[in-house]
């Protein structure tokens, strides 16, 4: 059968099938329900009442429990609330509205506010970016990170360069995880803006799929001893940990940035979700408790990326490239018009993260990059949506070459 006629057979099948974004399936988060119980107690280590307003900063106890799973002091660590993209979405809004410590005036203030964008990225940092009117410059990434050639060039070059966004540990949607001298460069490189920042979202800081994980250098640690320490915004959550809409977020940083971060948030809210604070501590206890968790999130999602690299590798071929992540949610697939593969998936009731999604403004100029997300449907589905996939590559590759 010519792939065409393979591609009508699948419209007809009338399928509808969806991997877009990386959730956690329902058996995952069934993992987590002994948190729907918890706490036993609303006591906090100080013996403090959780169940009232304070403590902006966070538990103790919950700061030091994560402290060395992404890296940050527990003296220079906040707990927030269930997202930590929310923390970086008023990250920036702090920094366009007051003065980030080290900078001349506020974001808002300058002529214009460029972020590098390692690509291909995460969509929802792009999206934030766009939403304030941030230039995004797109940065290629390499096996080991962000070029960093680039990277150092464009940062030493141009002051109106505040940011960069980077997912560090099981990118997404790369899986690469930083080498350690991408780390250190990014540490100790010279930076025309004084306030110049790295977005550091350790989002799959725990995420292995393998028993030999990946390890990352210690940025806040590194930067600090390049005389850069308020260089550093470190994030990372547990929505892919405990329960996605119910976890528990942190940011991470500098003494000074720590202060001007809660001097902000203090004018938002009198104090977190403390409850759901000690419950994530009753629940995880400590960071090998953490690591037992996700070794049983990993029984349930290293099968489903096995079979995607199955299927691609019998049906694909050399057809397209794709990533085999060692850890995080996400598979990078490569081919040849990905705008008209996803187009063709959506008609065969195959619905993909569109096209672009993973580049600054949506353009992909390669048109290469399509995001597989296969940690939510079961693994029947995922076979029948990943087979469906090979097909539409197929088709259009055999109709457009
Ligand atoms: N950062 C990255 C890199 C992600 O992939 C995701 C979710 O897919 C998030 C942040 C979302 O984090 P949160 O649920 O803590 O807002």
């Amino acid at each position: 059968m010519t792939a065409q006629a393979d591609y009508a057979a699948l419209v007809q099948r009338g399928l509808s099938l969806d991997l877009t974004r990386g959730k956690p399936s329902p058996r995952q988060l069934d993992l987590s329900n002994d948190l729907l119980r918890l706490p036993a107690s609303y006591r906090a280590a100080d013996g403090t009442d959780g169940r009232n307003y304070g403590n902006l900063q966070g538990l103790a106890e919950l700061r030091e429990l994560f402290a060395p799973l992404v890296q940050v002091p527990a003296g220079q660590l906040v707990v927030g609330g269930n997202s930590s993209l929310a923390l970086m979405h008023d990250t920036i809004v702090h920094a366009l509205l007051t003065k980030v410590p080290g900078a001349a005036r506020r974001w808002v203030e300058e002529p214009e506010v460029t972020f590098l964008c390692p690509v291909p990225g995460y969509d929802r940092h792009f999206t934030i970016t766009e939403r304030f009117g941030i230039k995004m410059v797109p940065v290629p990434m390499n096996a080991e990170g962000p070029d960093m050639d680039v990277v150092e060039r464009l940062v030493a070059a141009d002051a109106s360069v505040k940011g960069i966004w980077c997912v560090p540990k099981y990118s997404n949607p790369s899986g690469v995880t930083y080498s350690d001298e991408t780390v250190r460069r990014l540490a100790a490189m010279p930076a025309a803006a004084p306030d110049f920042r790295i977005f550091w979202d350790n989002a799959y800081a725990v995420h292995h799929l393998t028993e030999t994980p990946d390890e990352l250098a210690d940025l806040l640690a590194l930067a600090a001893e390049h005389g850069n320490a308020d260089r550093v915004f470190v994030y990372a959550s547990t929505s892919k940990v405990t329960l996605a809409g119910s976890g528990v977020s942190f940011f991470g940083s500098s003494p000074a940035n720590v202060e001007w971060f809660l001097h902000n948030t203090g004018k938002q809210s009198i104090g977190p979700d403390k409850i759901n604070q000690l419950r994530h501590v009753e629940f995880l206890g400590d960071p090998a408790g953490v690591a037992a968790h996700m070794r049983r999130h990993a029984e349930l999602i290293g099968p489903k990326f096995e079979l995607v690299d199955k299927v691609l590798t019998e049906r694909l071929g050399d057809l397209g490239s794709w990533t085999s992540p060692a850890g995080g949610y996400f598979i990078s697939l490569e081919v040849p018009h990905a705008a008209e593969v996803v187009a063709r998936a959506k008609a065969a009731g195959i619905a993909l993260t569109p096209a672009g999604a993973t580049h600054p403004y949506g353009k992909d100029a390669a048109d290469r990059t399509i995001r597989i997300a296969p940690t939510f449907p079961e693994l029947d589905e995922l076979e029948q949506a990943i087979e469906g996939l090979a097909v539409c590559v197929r088709t259009v590759a055999e109709e457009l070459g």
